[in-house]
């Protein structure tokens, strides 16, 4: 084992040793049609038996692998047509402070009610938002819109961001967006891992909330597959590890 995968598994010693559970959690985004790339994700998952939280972009998701997902395989929805609508002043976002909060809403429950007749039994009615980015004031209105989770990137700042809705986000990114869009190495990945659950051990970092892993498989090269299929493999039976499931994480957020 090399150095950088010591580091990694030694924190996860130093929570077995104080008696604590590592809960760990994956979400891939920009799932819409069954390209090479999405199957070769799915095959990941299935070979691996890990369960996955699949983003899927419901406007233009196609019908047909929706309907014939595996049992690991759960579906959030990832925006709605993720196009981006940032004015010049704002980050890239799908639900810019420009469009009205009535007609974020309906565009909301129009992808919500696609996504779950597609998806059927795999849709949680958890929002995961394009670049991870929702107007506070979109937030709150989230539950009357049938959502019961949310998911982003970094530390939550709450359990419950809205009466009714369960935020679980992510908090390590396999992909290195302004350098190339390849994968961010082994290095990066397992140190952004490491340094989660250390600020977790810390009181730095709400405790309870489960390590994260984003992916986006159309960005995956070689190294971003082999990285993934060897984290599964190593963490996948280790003792005091836990892959959880999105629905279990989503807690009370029944299926549609
Ligand atoms: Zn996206």
């Amino acid at each position: 084992m090399n150095a950088v995968w010591r580091a990694f598994e030694d924190e996860l010693a130093r929570w077995r040793d104080s008696g604590r559970e590592v809960e760990l959690w994956w979400r891939d985004d920009d799932a819409c049609r069954l390209t090479p790339a999405l199957t070769r994700l799915l095959e990941l998952a299935a070979a691996a038996q890990m369960p996955l939280a699949l983003a899927v972009v419901p406007e233009g998701a196609e019908a047909g692998w929706l309907g014939g997902l595996p049992a690991e395989v759960e579906v959030l929805q990832h925006g709605v047509d993720h196009r981006n609508r940032a004015s010049p002043s704002e980050k890239k976002t799908e639900f810019a402070q420009g469009e009205s909060l009535h007609a974020a809403l309906e565009r909301l429950r129009g992808g919500q009610a696609r996504l779950a007749a597609l998806a059927q039994g795999h849709f949680l009615p958890v929002l995961a938002p394009p670049w991870n980015r929702l107007p506070a004031q979109l937030t709150a209105r989230l539950p009357r819109a049938g959502f019961r989770g949310l998911s982003t990137y970094g530390v939550r700042s709450a359990v419950e961001p809205a009466p009714g809705l369960r935020q679980v986000n992510t908090h390590v990114d396999l992909i290195a967006w302004r350098q190339g869009r390849g994968f961010v190495g082994e290095e990066a990945a397992l140190q952004q891992a490491a340094a989660h659950l250390a600020a977790q051990r810390a009181g730095r970092a709400d405790p309870s909330e489960p390590t994260g892993w984003l992916t986006h498989h159309a960005c995956h090269d070689e190294a971003a597959w082999t990285f993934l299929a060897r984290l599964f493999e190593r963490t996948r039976r280790a003792t005091g590890v836990r892959w959880r499931r999105a629905s279990e994480l989503f807690d009370g957020v029944a299926r549609a």
